[in-house]
């Protein structure tokens, strides 16, 4: 029998976007949150280097230049009214954080302390300015520790290891979720008036990413086979340090902190790509001057990594304040950084795309607008869009913090109607996924398929693109399709049977490769992390606007919508 759970709001995922959604939407209702790991265990744990918001505790700064930094950072792309939205609320979330008991870093006065980051500047770019707020290298974790135990004094109903399987839809309303318990194998139902998505990114789709193991895009997967669209799938970022070998990231705050990249010649580089702030340009820019680089055979020994060199940093900041940074550099490579470099190479990091949603958090399921009645998303998962074509750093801890709060405040509008059970048949597809993948007999591996998608996301997808690449690309996605059709799961038992569970969470990494490749097929022109070599410029004309891209009866189908702009028309962007 099919057990059955209901709370006023559902939120799925405990990263920061589900927390603070969560601790919101319990001022108006009982809030039950699930996710598929121990909460804490979430990717925001693992986040390093800092919140942005322009304080001035340590130089001057300016909610209007956050403001702009954003923009011109997403190369025009992200709505201006979400970021205004964003950057106005910014000062507040942060000091609203540290209320709740957020062990931030102090100033010799005792104020927040604030470091640099790329892309955040003073005066409208003339120089790089103190903007990310952080708790050492651990910020990520700090911050969910103490909404965590925000969110248990707010009462809310926790259920750990509970992985979702379905959102159940009917006419345009959303009736809740159903999910496998992860310790016995049994499906529940969980019915709500609202449900909030917040299930992170999908950096897993590559083969070199920072991303936990968990981030493989379920939920944004799930909605995209039931015909909703997924808007700016095409913008994927890379982090420019990474371990190399790895993947492992290195915080931006490194550079923040005075480390700058060195090629194999002993060369700064990055003053040639970026002459005003170098090291400290956005991430799509410092990646793909280090792939340039390497192409240009100027790695470190010909070989194909850069140096990321911390020496210059005094040993007194490196230990305060990159502690956990100087701890995987030695643990993981070798290396001390304080007497040598640290080998790196861009990293998937970050989906800017996802779920397409209002900046309450509504889910629209089409580019004109409409909404899925109570349902709603917030955090990596989302696309509201305040990040476009490329997110600065620090801006996604706060982008989770100021939309998830909001799309748990806005949940309150579903709450005076009933709670309406989820009909037995919802069950359905969930029910037959899990036993079709116990009964095959086939002969392929899940561990295998899911190399073979990485390597060739890597390959075709990544950091620089060609029409001649993405067409390969689809191609071969079609033949990893056809292979995970084939899958044989060799664990047939219903305790914690993850095997099969991984089996599920490639199928939506494929739909979701899919959705990436066609959606960067379309876009013929460069803009941010999206550079396409057969158009290497950016085509304001013809594409300053968002992708919508639709799975409709087996094919791929794409709308478009109109960026927002309210206040700062597209320039060239150089910085
Ligand atoms: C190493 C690293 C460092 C970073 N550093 C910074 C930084 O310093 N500053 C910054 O602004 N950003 C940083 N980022 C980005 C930022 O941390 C993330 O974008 C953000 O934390 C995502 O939060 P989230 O709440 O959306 O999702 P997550 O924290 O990823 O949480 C997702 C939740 O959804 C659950 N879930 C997923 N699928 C399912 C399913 N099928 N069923 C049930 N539950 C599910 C997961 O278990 C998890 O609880 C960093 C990212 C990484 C990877």
């Amino acid at each position: 029998m099919t057990r059955r759970f209901s709370s006023d709001t559902l939120v799925i995922g405990s990263g920061l976007a589900g927390l603070s959604a969560a601790i919101e939407a319990s001022r108006h209702g009982r809030v039950a949150l699930l996710a598929k790991l121990y909460p804490t265990r979430c990717h925001s744990s693992a986040a390093q280097g800092g919140i942005a918001a322009a304080l001035g505790n340590e130089e001057p700064d300016s909610q209007e230049w956050h403001f702009f930094d954003t923009v011109k950072g997403s190369d025009y792309l992200a709505d201006q009214d979400c970021v205004e939205a964003m950057c106005g609320d910014a000062i507040k979330t942060v000091v609203g954080l540290e209320r709740l008991g957020v062990p931030f870093s102090r100033t010799e006065a005792g104020k927040i302390a604030q470091r640099r980051f790329g892309g955040h500047t003073m005066e409208f770019g003339r120089a790089p300015v103190r903007r990310a707020c952080y708790c050492a290298d651990r910020t990520g974790l700090a911050i969910v520790s103490a909404l965590y135990e925000q969110a248990e004094r707010c009462g809310i109903e926790f259920f750990p290891e509970f992985h979702i399987l379905d959102i159940v839809i009917e006419a345009g309303d959303c009736l809740g979720a159903i999910a496998l318990e992860i310790k016995t194998g049994e499906l529940c139902a969980f019915s709500a008036k609202s449900t909030i998505i917040a299930s992170g990114g999908y950096g897993r789709l590559y083969a070199t990413t920072s991303n936990a193991i968990q981030s493989t895009g379920d939920l944004p997967a799930i909605l995209f086979k039931k015909g909703l669209p997924l808007k700016d799938m095409e913008f994927f970022q890379f982090h420019p340090t990474g371990l190399y070998g790895l993947g492992i990231l290195i915080t931006e705050g490194a550079r923040g902190e005075g480390g700058v990249l060195v090629n194999g010649r002993g060369e700064r580089f990055m003053e040639t790509y970026a002459p005003h702030i170098k090291d400290l340009a956005p991430r799509d820019m410092v990646s793909r001057a280090i792939i340039r680089e390497l192409r240009a055979g100027r790695g470190i020994g010909g070989k194909d990594y850069v140096h990321l060199d911390l020496r210059g940093i005094p040993q007194k900041t490196l230990g305060s304040r990159l502690p956990e940074i100087v701890s995987f550099c030695k643990i993981y490579m070798g290396v001390d950084p304080s007497a040598a470099p640290i080998p790196v190479v861009p990293t998937a990091h970050y989906a800017m795309g996802g779920i397409p949603t209002d900046t309450d958090g509504r889910v629209l399921k089409d580019e004109r607008g409409g909404v899925v009645e109570g349902l709603f998303a917030a955090g990596e998962c989302a696309c509201v869009s305040v990040h476009g074509a490329n997110r600065l750093g620090c801006n996604s801890l706060l982008d989770t913090v100021v939309f998830g709060r909001r799309a748990g405040g806005a949940a309150k509008g579903a709450q005076g109607k009933n709670i309406r059970e989820i009909p037995p048949g919802a069950m359905g597809p969930a029910a037959e996924t899990l036993s079709t993948l116990l009964e095959r007999q086939g002969g392929e591996k899940t561990g295998a398929i899911k190399k073979d998608l990485q390597i060739l996301m890597m390959d075709k997808c990544s950091v620089f693109r060609d029409e001649e690449g993405l067409s390969a690309a689809a191609g071969e996605l079609e033949g990893l399709r056809q292979r995970s059709g084939n899958i044989r799961v060799m664990d047939k038992g219903k305790k914690f049977n993850t095997e099969v569970l991984e089996a599920i969470e490639l199928g939506h990494m494929i739909n979701l490769a899919e959705a990436v490749i066609r959606s960067a097929l379309g876009r013929r022109e460069s803009r941010g992390a999206h550079y396409r070599e057969d158009y290497p410029e950016r085509d304001d004309n013809n594409w300053l606007k968002h992708t919508f891209a639709f799975l409709r009866e087996g094919k791929m189908t794409f709308g478009y919508s109109p960026v927002s702009i309210t206040k700062l028309p597209p320039r060239k962007r150089e910085y």
